[in-house]
Order: structure tokens, then C-alpha cells, then sequence
């Protein structure tokens, strides 16, 4: 068995749980020394190791190949083996022939992760990544697609940047950005990522000169594009939302434009940070018998709809939110009424999300029993249902039916009643407060998707905290 691991950009514990597994039964472990040192604590006793040095990978392929036909050998790449790395070298000289042969490739974090998590969050939109080693590839052509790549508003991320004998490629570079790109765009500059000695930089294009000397090949540069700020000290991407949210009728996103929609973008940040101020003043004013976490749903739930009026009809009832939290940390299944809840449910969620809305099976019981489908998704649900939470957003008959539910002795975990609407929805919300199941209610006519998800996601943000 021939493996090819990743060992990721340095530190141990960014290596894969396969990745270990593989390293510690390895028969030969095959490297680069470089990586081997990195390893070197975990490979174990009485295995073989056949270090290289750079420029002898072929021969270290070629050498893999033929032992993993008998033994479990380890071909260790650093960072990610599939990018850059020995992956793609060892497929070459296995070629056509040899299909057979028993190979894995396991994955691994690679130097643009590392870099971008110690920098920030830089590559939030879309990116790309160039080599500049042109020790395998024509000078020629990395230059038209670092031209391609500085004219296009994209951050790039440049792996091999310097090495002792290569210094004048990245001084290049840096022409060609110059010429295509905004002369302040932001630049992460990050040296050995997770290993010893590591150095974090954030700066501007024009002067990444200054910075060449602590530039080798350890490390990595990020060029950001028009969206890239530098966030009290992180380098941020961001991803679009000033589009979706229609503050700049342009759709350009570069030059000056892209400046002024970063200026409105800030604005943007400021104007969250206050309307969570405004508000945290109205509930406080209501607070008096919420507990911390009760607060936080509440607030969610005022921040949801815009609406303080909501302080009059949220009610809890058996310490729900401390039930909720408590069963969201132990993964308990979520159904919903219908699909919108669903969506809105914060992906975070490690559990389940399930909606029965449009199961066949629910069409048929609501055709043949002439009840509503939410009220035949509820009644499909019923199993699942016990001691697990179910929140409502919309239909007042699935609510209905969860109570005839509860009534047959089925005991959801919590429940969150949202639905609305004119009919049965406040009286449907008055059962389930009489139930005696710990619940989250939003009594009378008024609720809806936005209240059902704001109450819930609070109670997954809290227990994930
Ligand atoms: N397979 C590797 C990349 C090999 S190319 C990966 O996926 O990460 C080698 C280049 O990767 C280096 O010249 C440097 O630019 C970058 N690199 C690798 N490890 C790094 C680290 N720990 N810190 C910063 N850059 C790193």
C-alpha cells in the first residue's frame, strides 16, 4: 500500500487524524528531510525512513512506487500533497499501467489556509493561487497569469515567492500588480505558518519592497483585492454583501468605485453595531425577570423584526432555553413545520434538521385525512418528535397536531410556537403553553419564520459559544 499524507504547513496537531494513522503504520516512511524533521516525533520506532534532498523527487517516486507494491509506505508532502506537492508526481510515474496498484492520497491543510487564518479571513471571495518557482515552469508563462491576475479583481496567493537564488520573480510581481492594481490594496505577508519562528505581516502593495528581506521560501504572500481591508490588524475579505444589500447601484467593484463601497461597507458594520445597541436598551428596560440567555433570545428576536413590540408576546415557559441549549449540545434532531424554517436554521448545527412538508407520505395523509400538510409533516414526524425539539414558524395546524401529539403521551425536548395568522394560530399557541413542555411561545396572531429562526439560532449561538 503506497499513501501519499499531507502533513499540513508545521504544527502536529493541524495534521489529519488519517494522516496520523497512516505515519504510524507506515513500514517506510519516504521525505523530503525538511518534513521528516516536522514529524519526526511521531513516526514510529522500526519503521525505515528514506529522507531526499529538493530535486530528487523523481527518483524518491519512483523508489515509493515500487516498495508499496509489498510494504505500507508513507510518501510524506507538506502542507496539502495534492497542491504542489508529491501527489500529482507520483500519479505521473505510476502512469496508465499499474491501475492496480494500491495508492491513497489523504489531504492536508495547505499553506494558503494556515496563512489566511493567522492573517484573518483574506480569502473569503474568490482567489487564486501562483506559484512563483519558475524551476519547472517557463518564467513566461507565470508572468501572463500574474498579468491575467492583477487585472482581475481577485486576491492572489503566492506560494514560492523567494528563495537564495530566485529574488528577482517576486520583484516582478510586484511591477506587474503596480501596474494593475490600487497602490494601497492590502497585502498579508505570513513566514513560516504554523512552525517555529513564525512572522506575521499586513501591509500595503507599494510597499512590499520594504518588506522583501523577511520574504523566503517559507513563506507565503497574499495580495488582496478591492474588497481586502485591514480590520484592526486582520486582513479581511469581504465577501459581497454590499451588493446584496443594494448600497451602490454600480456593479464594478474596483478603483475608486471599490473604495467608496468599502467606505459604505464600514458604514455598514457601524449602522449592526448600532441597531444591536438601540436594541439592547429597549430590552433592558423589560428585563427584570430574564435570565442572561432569555435576554440574548429575546434581543434576537426584537433585532429579527424590528420590532420592540415583541417584548409583549414572547413568553417562556419551563425554563425553555436552558432545556434548548442543553439538547442542542447533545445534537438532538430539529424538525420544523415547513422548509423556510428549515433553511433559516444556522448550518452550524451539528444535529439533524429535519421537514417532512414534502415527503410523499405527507401528501397522502393530508389528502386522505383532509388535514393540512404541515399537520401530516407533523404527524409523519411523530417519533422522531420525542425528545426532540421542534420549532414552528408558520402553521398554526402543525401545531395543532403536535399537541394532539403530546397529548398521546409524545414529549418533544422543547418547543419553539411561532405560527401565525388569524385562525387557530393564538389558541394552537395557548395549548402548547398549557402542555407543560418546556416551550418558547409567541402568543396571539403575530410570529413567523424570522421569530421561529432568531429564537432558535440564539439558543445554537449560545451553546456553541
Ligand atoms: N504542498 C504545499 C505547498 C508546496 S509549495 C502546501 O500545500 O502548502 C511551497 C510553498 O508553500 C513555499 O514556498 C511557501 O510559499 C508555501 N508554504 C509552505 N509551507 C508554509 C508555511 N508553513 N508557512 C508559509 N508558507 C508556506
Amino acid at each position: 500500500m503506497l499513501s501519499v499524507v499531507s502533513i499540513g504547513p508545521g504544527s502536529l496537531d493541524l495534521l489529519t487524524e488519517r494522516a496520523r494513522a497512516r505515519i504510524s503504520s507506515a513500514d517506510v516512511i519516504m521525505g523530503n528531510a525538511r518534513y521528516i524533521e516536522l514529524i519526526r516525533e511521531i513516526i514510529p520506532k522500526g519503521s525505515e525512513v528514506i529522507t531526499g534532498r529538493m530535486g530528487t523527487e523523481v527518483e524518491r517516486a519512483k523508489k515509493a512506487v515500487e516498495l508499496g507494491k509489498h510494504k505500507n509506505v508513507v510518501v510524506v508532502s507538506g502542507g496539502d500533497a495534492g497542491i504542489y506537492g508529491m501527489a500529482g508526481l507520483v500519479l505521473e510515474v505510476i502512469g496508465d499501467f499499474n491501475t492496480d496498484s494500491k495508492l491513497e492520497i489523504i489531504p492536508g491543510i495547505t499553506a494558503a489556509s494556515a496563512a489566511s487564518a493567522l492573517l484573518g479571513a483574506p480569502l473569503s471571495n474568490d482567489f487564486a493561487i501562483v506559484s512563483l518557482s519558475d524551476l519547472l515552469v517557463p518564467w513566461s508563462e507565470i508572468e501572463k497569469k500574474l498579468e491575467g491576475l492583477a487585472k482581475t479583481d481577485i486576491a492572489v496567493v503566492i506560494y514560492n515567492p523567494k528563495s537564495k537564488n530566485r529574488t528577482v520573480q517576486l520583484e516582478k510581481a510586484y511591477e506587474i500588480f503596480m501596474r494593475f492594481r490600487d497602490a494601497k490594496t492590502i497585502v498579508g505577508i505570513v513566514r513560516n505558518a504554523e512552525r517555529e519562528g513564525c512572522e506575521i505581516e499586513i501591509t500595503a502593495l507599494e510597499d512590499l519592497p520594504d518588506s522583501y528581506h523577511r520574504i523566503d521560501m517559507s513563506t507565503t504572500v497574499i495580495i488582496g483585492c478591492a474588497g481586502t481591508k485591514n480590520l484592526g490588524g486582520r486582513m479581511v475579505t469581504r465577501r459581497g454583501y454590499e451588493r446584496k444589500y443594494n448600497y451602490d447601484s454600480g456593479g464594478g467593484n474596483t478603483g475608486n468605485q471599490g473604495q467608496e463601497k468599502r467606505d459604505y461597507i464600514e458604514a455598514g458594520s457601524r449602522i449592526w453595531e448600532k441597531s444591536k445597541a438601540i436594541v439592547g436598551d429597549i430590552v433592558s428596560k423589560y428585563s427584570g425577570s430574564l435570565s442572561e440567555h432569555e435576554r440574548r433570545v429575546v434581543e434576537r428576536v426584537v433585532f429579527a423584526n424590528a420590532d420592540p413590540s415583541f417584548l409583549d408576546v414572547l413568553v417562556f415557559k419551563h425554563n425553555p432555553v436552558e432545556k434548548g441549549i442543553r439538547s442542542i449540545k447533545d445534537g438532538k434532531t430539529l424538525i420544523t413545520d415547513i422548509e423556510m424554517v428549515k433553511a433559516g436554521i444556522n448550518k452550524k448545527y451539528k444535529g439533524k434538521v429535519k421537514c417532512f412538508v414534502n415527503a410523499p407520505k405527507a401528501m397522502e395523509i393530508a389528502e386522505k385525512g383532509d388535514v393540512t400538510r404541515t399537520a401530516a409533516g407533523v404527524r409523519l414526524a411523530k417519533e422522531l418528535i420525542h425528545d426532540n425539539i421542534i420549532v414552528i414558524g408558520n402553521s398554526p395546524s402543525a401545531c395543532l397536531e403536535l399537541f394532539a401529539l403530546i397529548e398521546q403521551g409524545i414529549k418533544p425536548a422543547i418547543i419553539v410556537a411561532a405560527p401565525v395568522g388569524f385562525v387557530n394560530a393564538a389558541e394552537a399557541k395557548e395549548m402548547i403553553l398549557s402542555s407543560g413542555i418546556p416551550c418558547v411561545v409567541v402568543k396571539g396572531a403575530r410570529g413567523g419564520t424570522p421569530s421561529a429562526v432568531a429564537i432558535i439560532n440564539e439558543m445554537i449561538e449560545i451553546a456553541y459559544q
